[in-house]
């Protein structure tokens, strides 16, 4: 199966907290999770009450679709992650959030140049950005420590990178294993992210778990 193309908004509501999907709405009143915080569908407000008493796989699979829908990865591809992660040094959970913040589409939208990922992907898809000065257009594309990553020269000009990134940009704070420089709306991947400086509220463990079974 591919991409989840659906309305995402449910997507919060049935994570049952704020997933941050829709870039400047989230962060205004017409974000549908402040008035519907239980799940969607019919017995969604039934689901709501049953939270509390999940079972660990229930909570396994709420901690594994939770980190899928931030990245907005499919399952195939998270999988592929997974036992990426399984095969590189360390703590499994920590490579896995690692790989998934080195996408293209995560760095974009991480440094500003996008509100949302869903958004830094279309804009990677349509070619707007180069990686290390060559136009790249695959949002998976995984960078490393040194990576340039910068819009291209003939979308400089465009309203959107002119006038509403730089606004959007300015208002929000750069990881320290990035480096922005918005004057020339590009960034550099400085290292791979630590553990304090990714999501909080995504747990690694549960997923290693999930995908243990
Ligand atoms: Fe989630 Fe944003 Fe939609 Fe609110 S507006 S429900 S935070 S995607």
């Amino acid at each position: 199966m591919g991409r989840y193309l659906g309305p995402v908004c449910r997507l919060c509501r049935r994570e049952g907290e704020k997933l941050y999907l829709k870039g400047a709405k989230c962060f205004t009143e017409k974000c549908p999770f402040e008035r519907r915080k239980y799940p969607p569908g019919q017995h969604g407000r039934m689901a709501a009450l049953r939270r509390s008493r999940e079972s660990d796989f229930a909570k396994q699979l709420r901690a594994k679709q939770r980190a899928k829908r931030i990245y907005g990865v499919s399952e195939r591809q998270f999988r592929r992650y997974f036992d990426a992660a399984t095969q590189r040094r360390g703590l499994t959970g920590l490579n896995l959030l690692q790989i998934l913040e080195s996408r293209l589409d995560n760095v974009v939208y991480r440094l500003g140049f996008a509100r949302s990922r869903a958004e830094a992907r279309q804009l990677v898809t349509h070619g707007h950005f180069t990686v290390n000065g060559r136009r790249t257009d695959v949002p998976s594309y995984l960078l490393s420590p040194g990576d340039v990553v910068a819009v291209r020269e003939g979308s400089r000009k465009r309203r959107f990178f002119q006038e509403i990134i730089p606004e959007w940009a300015a208002q929000r704070s750069v990881p320290a294993w990035l480096e922005r420089d918005l004057d020339n709306l590009s960034g550099r991947v400085l290292r791979l992210p630590e553990r304090g400086e990714i999501d909080a509220t995504i747990n690694e463990q549960l997923i290693v778990e999930y995908y243990s079974r």
